[in-house]
């Protein structure tokens, strides 16, 4: 599961341009994008209570579905790739333990937001590649994934593998 970056766009990278020549930075098909809730949408959204909330992508086996936008930036295409393997054949049995075992999903999330920062790292310029780190660590630290854990030691898990 990933959002939006509240400021889309702040790297300077056009996503829909991206997006037109994503062969060429080498983002996969393995995926389709979806505007519709994922099936178990009401066991997600009980929760994490994300009714009204937009910009936010879900993971379901080889879909990612997207309510609100026929656009996934291309490192938020990474990253639910990253969970799409994760769910394997169990697509319903991954959901059910990563919306009730907060260790499982953070361990679900590491791997995804690092190549979140790998997609970053790799396509911005100096500056963008310095912030990429930052931003990433907020991303997974923040309220949104319930807290699971410290920016301190996301920063550390991140860079632990990338
Ligand atoms: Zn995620």
């Amino acid at each position: 599961m990933g959002r939006l970056p509240q400021s889309s766009g702040s790297w300077g990278l056009d996503h829909r341009r991206l997006y037109r020549n994503r062969a060429v930075h080498g983002v996969g098909y393995l995926v389709k994008l979806v505007k519709d809730f994922p099936p178990n949408f009401d066991k997600i959204n009980a929760a994490f209570d994300l009714r009204g909330r937009k910009g936010i992508f879900y993971c379901y086996g080889d879909i990612i579905y997207s309510p609100h936008s026929h656009i996934i930036p291309p490192e938020l295409e990474m990253h639910e790739q990253v969970h799409s393997t994760q769910q394997g054949a169990d697509i319903e049995g991954w959901w059910d333990q990563y919306i009730e075992n907060p260790a499982f999903r953070l361990a679900q999330e590491i791997p995804a937001h690092r190549e979140e920062w790998r997609y970053l790292f790799n396509h911005g310029n100096r500056n963008q590649r310095r912030r990429a780190l930052k931003t990433t660590v907020r991303r997974l630290s923040n309220g949104f994934y319930g807290n699971i854990i410290t920016p301190r030691e996301a920063k550390r898990v991140l860079q632990n593998g990338f």
